[in-house]
């Protein structure tokens, strides 16, 4: 519990932190400042304090006071957790503290370093130390001395590129980006996936919907929007303008937490239409929108109908093609596609925000596939990619589901609800890299324009990177 007699020594290691800024080599590193206080006695060091580098509180244990005496059953104060890695042959502070007999520890703020991160307050509390937090009060003076490094290490999991090339509808195979995140043909992606493209599980996706912020026309389009109503009022059944969502702002997620955030607000189908086929057809606005969208304030200008798509893996190790049904009122009849497609609905979100992407999921197999949860495990429903269909205006999440069902009993399975199903056709192909591969650079079939982004992505997840040579079988580059 932090006592009034803590506040001028928290105080007195924030100061004292202050110092190391001259000496450091970069702002990147932590300015960093440590008070150990016996009795009325009060020592303090900061980092690089002798040495470019030295941690403060190996200064201050080892060479400022170094006697027992001085710190058995010492308050150390240190306005940042102290590590449990260092470079090979050195000991880490938070060792020196365990081993010089301190008996209570007040940190300012844990270690943003992912290798760090918590660790050294785990140490600290196994070893018997008792550990006390700087109060959140001085958490701004914590984090103003210290926002480059922190910055450095708390980076969002955003895919920021050079995105002009990717919108170009004739450029071919831009796989340029392969370590991390990528985009490929007009399919950007908004952020990279970590755990080396597992994804996340459904379960691990936060979606807050704004209900106060509906997206409209801007003013200096409402005029052409209106003509695009009037005119598709009755061929596209905009008298049925029902809710759509679309995605707010960038996705977030942090390196070292498992949640990604979706921000979602409502908006109208007549306008995500609009956008998708009038204004995605102007080429003067579409960069400028992209461009809001990667960079800058991270929002989204546009309205979309985010689309999920799921791609389907059996036990057996095939993934489902479906192929659009050729019926009118569906767009791009006829066409193939690697997954299943379903739009958040406002059921979904009623169920609260942590459990919001799960039902989407779980509807989206209940519905277009009719397969309850005995054909799967949670765990196994996974968001591999939110990714801007660039040339649409169209922003779509890409799932993948690992059924427990084998190929054989899904086809069945299929077969017995041909009324319920909304896709015309299907077909199985084998998850194997080469036939992967094949698809996506010389594809057998007519495909929808993101499915085969997607089939990369079930390579990707399934067989890592593709290799250069296995690339170059198919005439694409690897790129730069
Ligand atoms: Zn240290």
């Amino acid at each position: 519990m932090i006592v009034e007699a803590d506040h001028k020594h928290m105080q007195k290691a924030i100061d004292e932190a202050w110092k190391s800024a001259d000496r450091n080599a970069s702002s990147r590193d932590p300015r960093v400042g440590a008070v150990i206080v016996k009795g009325y006695r009060e020592d303090a060091a900061h980092r690089s304090e002798e040495n470019e580098g030295d941690h403060a509180e190996f200064s201050l244990i080892c060479k400022k006071l170094r006697s027992s005496e001085l710190l058995k059953h010492a308050v150390l104060y240190t306005t940042l957790e102290p590590c449990t890695a260092r470079s090979h042959d050195k000991k880490p502070c938070v060792d020196w503290v365990i081993d010089s007999g301190i008996r209570r520890v007040v940190i300012g703020m844990l270690d943003p370093t992912p290798q760090i991160c918590g660790r050294g307050y785990w140490r600290l509390l196994d070893a018997g130390v008792e550990v006390d937090f700087f109060p959140y009060e001085l958490l701004d003076q914590l984090k103003d001395m210290n926002q480059e490094f922190v910055d450095s290490h708390r980076k969002p999991l955003l895919f920021n590129t050079a995105f002009a090339g990717l919108i170009d509808k004739n450029k071919n195979a831009d796989i340029s980006q392969f370590r991390g995140a990528f985009g490929f043909l007009s399919n950007l992606e908004l952020l990279r996936t970590p755990n080396r493209r597992e994804g996340w599980p459904l379960g691990d996706v936060l979606i807050e919907n704004d209900e106060a912020s509906a997206f409209n026309v801007p003013l200096e389009l409402s005029r052409a929007y209106k003509d695009f109503f009037d005119t598709n009022y009755q061929s596209e059944r905009l008298y049925d303008d029902g809710e759509k969502f679309m995605l707010a702002r960038n996705p977030i997620a942090w390196e070292e937490a498992s949640t990604l955030h979706l921000k979602t607000k409502p908006t109208k189908y007549s306008v995500h239409l609009f956008y998708y086929k009038e204004i995605s057809q102007k080429q003067n606005l579409v960069p400028s929108l992209i461009k809001q969208l990667v960079s800058g304030d991270l929002t989204c200008q546009f309205a979309h109908s985010m689309c999920m798509h799921m791609v389907i893996a059996t036990s057996d190790n095939k993934l489902l093609l479906t192929q659009r049904s050729p019926k009118p009122g569906y767009q791009e009849p006829g066409l193939w596609s690697c997954s299943i497609e379903e739009q958040l609905h406002r059921h979904d979100i009623e169920v609260g925000p942590e459990n919001a992407m799960l039902a989407w999921g779980r509807r989206a197999l209940r519905e277009e596939l009719s397969l309850d949860e005995s054909a799967y495990t949670n765990q196994n429903l996974r968001l591999l990619s939110v990714f801007a269909e660039a040339d649409r205006l169209n922003i779509a999440l890409a799932t993948f589901a690992e059924l427990n069902i084998d190929s054989r009993a899904l086809d069945l399975h299929l077969d017995n609800r041909l009324g319920e199903i909304e896709f015309g056709d299907w077909e199985f192909i084998d998850i194997e890299p080469s036939l992967l591969l094949r698809e996506v650079f010389k594809p057998k079939r007519s495909y929808h324009h993101s499915a085969r982004y997607r089939l990369l992505l079930a390579h990707l997840k399934r067989f890592g990177q593709p290799k250069p040579r296995e690339l170059r079988r198919f005439g694409a580059a690897a790129g730069s």
